[in-house]
């Protein structure tokens, strides 16, 4: 099969191959330029409702994929993604053709596409699908990210109506599943994509207000790196990399409403981030840092010694510059620092994708199998969940409330959903403490079990072996998703066993 066309519009198959290789030396990238040339051939002259050939969108999808350093394999499943939906070629022509890994992947995104059932039913059956597939294999996210990106990028050309509801999901589902597997870039750059579409009005008003301060700052960050970038070299630190970060644009927003909109309160809007070889080394760091600059009460975080929960690892701090780089005296500059290792900066912005892009140097990455135990815990209860309505807004909620952190009686720490309760805290720890439960002290104070927490609670749950299991009374006030999941598989349970006696059999 030969190629026609190499580059179309700007998007090039030789720079994705150039893309690929630079990560993956070895790798065997006429698997790719194979994809691409049957790709073109099954799409033939399909176009997009923006009028360019069809092909331009798998070719968009297969390069941000590049970029993130991932395998030809994965590469070209992408070029391939919307093959068996939209053309005469088969899932089958193309495992004859590429063999079982590359249309197992295919198959996996064809069947997320497949959903055509209408109302709100079509949503929350399109969710369970997508985690049971993100279970079977992180690929199909990765590839299903970069297909929502580019369609993202090309939403223009859709009714408006179309566009809002692709961005609404985009910034409801896409993002924060990108944010628990700690995909800081990904989730960035959908929410960014998305947010004009969802929220026109706000979007003009926060580039109208940051733009100005973003270039404010920017100037005066530039300076600061030097200041420290001297310390750091006076005291014989080896610095990898030390630059200033914009803020994404939605993250600022959301910040943003957070604080009554007063943009003062907003210190990350650029943030200076320090890369040093290690962990040690990080901390040394922190101290040269608090020599030079006043820091902020209560403001320094150590997410290495107690990483977040997707993973992420670093120190942040945020000080007072010093006062000669204030032109106004009685106005003090603050910002915020970013400290960590090159390990943790790539975990942070690629998360799972990380372990792609370094497989072939054969280092394994532990954190992966935790961040994908999430993936698979959601695919396994919503395979419980009766009620597709319930089991959106549990998730929703578990994914969009701000976490709180809570000790165990050991020290040990747990996270936890806003206005968590104990015995949500006690089904986070185990199922069986959860059934068992029967009552909690908080900082060593006796306490009701629907008590809202809050950070830093110490949180006892007193148990009661002879509990025969939890009270769906608890339904009113539990507020994670797995508590709830607990409490009713054991109601249904206890209904079966009672009708079971009555022999009768449930009508399902
Ligand atoms: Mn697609």
């Amino acid at each position: 099969m030969d190629t026609p066309l190499r580059s179309i519009h700007g998007k090039s198959i030789d720079d994705i191959v150039t893309c690929v290789h630079s990560y993956h030396p070895e790798a065997d990238t006429q698997i790719i330029l194979d994809a691409f040339a049957f790709a073109q051939d099954a799409h033939g002259t399909q176009l997009r409702k923006s009028g360019v050939p069809y092909i331009i969108h798998p070719l968009g999808a297969a390069m941000i994929l590049a970029d993130l350093g991932l395998d030809e394999r994965t590469v070209a499943a992408a070029l391939l993604h919307d093959v068996p939906e939209d053309t005469t070629k088969t899932l089958a022509d193309i495992e004859h053709r590429f063999g079982k890994d590359i249309a197992t992947m295919v198959e996996g995104i064809t069947k997320l596409g497949k959903l055509k059932y209408r109302g709100a039913d079509r949503y929350v059956e399109n969710l369970r699908r997508m985690f049971v597939a993100f279970a079977q294999d992180v690929r199909v996210i990765l590839i299903k990210f970069a297909d929502r990106i580019d369609n993202l990028e090309t939403l223009d050309a859709l009714p408006p109506e179309k566009q809002r509801r692709i961005a609404l999901e985009s910034l409801e589902i896409f993002a924060p599943i990108a944010n628990r597997l700690g995909m800081g870039v990904i989730k960035g750059r959908i929410e960014d994509l998305a947010f004009p579409y969802v929220y026109p009005e706000e979007y003009k008003w926060l580039t109208k207000k940051i733009l100005p301060q973003f270039e404010e700052k920017q100037h005066f960050v530039d300076h600061f790196q030097r200041i420290i970038t001297d310390a750091l070299k006076e005291h014989d630190v080896p610095l990898i990399s030390i630059h200033g970060r914009a803020k994404h644009l939605f993250s600022t927003y959301k910040k943003l409403i957070k604080h009554q909109r007063d943009i003062e309160k907003v210190y990350d809007l650029v943030a200076v981030r320090i890369i040093v070889p290690n962990i040690a080394m990080c901390y040394a760091v922190l101290g040269i840092v608090h020599e030079i600059c006043k820091p902020l009460k209560g403001r320094i975080k150590d997410y290495i010694a107690q990483p977040k929960p997707n993973g992420y690892q670093s120190l942040h701090t945020t000080v007072f510059a010093p006062t000669e780089l204030c032109g106004d005296a009685h106005h003090a500059e603050i910002v915020e620092i970013q400290i960590r290792t090159p390990e943790m900066h790539e975990e942070a912005e690629y998360g799972v994708a990380a372990h792609w892009k370094y497989k072939e140097s054969g280092k394994k990455k532990p954190s992966i199998d935790k961040k994908m135990a999430w993936v698979k815990d959601l695919a396994e209860f919503q395979k419980n969940a009766n009620d597709g309505e319930s089991f959106l807004e549990d998730i929703k909620f578990d994914f969009f409330q701000d976490h709180i952190f809570v000790f165990t009686p050991r020290g040990d720490v747990i996270e936890l959903p806003e206005d968590s309760t104990p015995v949500d805290f006690a089904y986070r720890i185990h199922s069986d403490l959860g059934n068992t439960c029967s009552g909690v002290r908080i900082n060593d104070q006796q306490a009701s079990l629907d008590t809202t927490l809050k950070n830093g609670d110490v949180v006892d749950i007193l148990v009661n072996p002879q509990r025969k299991g939890p009270s769906s009374d608890w339904l009113e006030f539990v507020k994670t998703s797995n508590a709830k999941h607990h409490i009713r598989s054991y109601a249904n349970k206890k209904n079966r066993r009672f009708l079971d006696l009555l022999k009768i059999r449930p009508r399902s």
